[in-house]
């Protein structure tokens, strides 16, 4: 079993840390609020009063933080981490953000000695619960390995996509296909609605159809449709309209970077930003369903 340092226990870490708390390893847990902390330390974790004494001394440090800045700012930052790494340790960095911002990131480690892989994941709140999460993976593959000592114990997929930052970028490819789906999928149960099918029987009829896809077989954003998803309980839980929203800019910004065509990903990070200033922000993705009613019935 390993020491952990892992920092940022919101509602994705907080049960990742836990995970590997009750999987047996050695977790010295920190995040700026007392409340994500108290959390954590219920199931076994060490709570620390600083992300430096975290990390101090662990095999592996774990951040799941919110955006760029967090990362960029904990590691590299005055006073920032890397001074205080070595190159006995391994970095993993689960939270989704720039492929640029991760490949600065692990190229000032590396280039200190210290191991770094992205690991963004897949599966949400409740596969971080489950510990079903999909890790996808850049950085070199003897450090993707390395890592799956405590990856395993967090998710049931670990996926190496290429060198640093390539994890990142193959995870907002993966979340930029959600989001058409999702649109696409709201928009032919809207347009059946409107002319009086059941979203029932609709939904069955393109699931045995050439419309099939994974909304409709597990997320259905339509409420009444399936039980247990977020469209029936008022489109709370899940992965809320303000993270696709964050998902599908950090897409439009490497399409531009990368001189990559993406029409369709372009129209949903506008629906999704919309969506999210009308104050849809915190609700589930799938709740752009609403946004696509007929015009008669706004
Ligand atoms: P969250 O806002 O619930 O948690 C982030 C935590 O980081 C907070 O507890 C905050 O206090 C802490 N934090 C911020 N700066 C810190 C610092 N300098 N030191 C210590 N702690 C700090 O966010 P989340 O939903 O857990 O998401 C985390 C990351 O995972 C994001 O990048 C998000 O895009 C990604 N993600 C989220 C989901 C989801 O469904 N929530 C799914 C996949 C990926």
């Amino acid at each position: 079993m390993a020491t952990v340092g892992f920092i940022g226990l919101g509602n994705m870490g907080g049960p990742m840390a836990a995970n590997l708390a009750k999987a047996g390893h050695q977790v010295k847990a920190f995040d700026l609020s007392e409340q994500a902390l108290a959390a954590v330390t219920e199931a076994g974790a060490s709570a620390m009063s600083t992300a430096r004494s975290a990390v101090e001394g662990v095999d592996f440090v774990v951040t799941m933080l919110p955006a760029d800045h967090h990362v960029k700012n904990l590691y590299l930052g005055s006073d920032g981490l890397i001074g205080l790494l070595s190159d006995k340790q391994l970095v993993i960095d689960c939270s989704t953000i720039s492929s640029e911002a991760a490949v600065e990131v692990g190229t000032e480690l590396e280039n200190a000695g210290i191991g770094f892989i992205d690991a963004p994941v897949s599966g949400g709140v409740g596969g971080a619960k489950a510990g079903t999460l999909t890790f996808i993976c850049g950085g070199n593959e003897e450090n993707v390995d390395r890592a799956r000592a405590v990856l395993n114990d967090m998710g049931k997929n670990v996926f190496r996509a290429g060198d640093i930052g390539a994890g990142q970028i193959a995870k907002i490819c993966n979340n930029m296909l959600l989001s058409v789906l999702m649109v696409g999928t709201s928009e032919a149960l809207q347009l059946g609605k409107a002319n009086g099918l059941d979203p029932q029987v609709l939904s069955e009829i393109m699931l045995q159809s050439s419309g099939r896809n994974w909304t409709l077989e597990v997320y259905n954003p339509c409420p009444g449709v399936m039980d247990g998803v977020p469209s029936s309980n008022d489109y709370q839980g899940g992965f809320m309209v303000d993270l696709m929203a964050k998902d599908l800019g950090l897409a439009q910004q490497n399409a531009l970077k990368a001189g990559a065509t993406t029409p369709m990903g372009s129209l949903t990070r506008n629906l999704y930003h919309s969506w999210a200033q009308q104050g849809h922000g915190r609700q589930d993705f799938s709740s752009i369903f609403n946004y696509l009613q007929p015009v008669t019935n706004k």
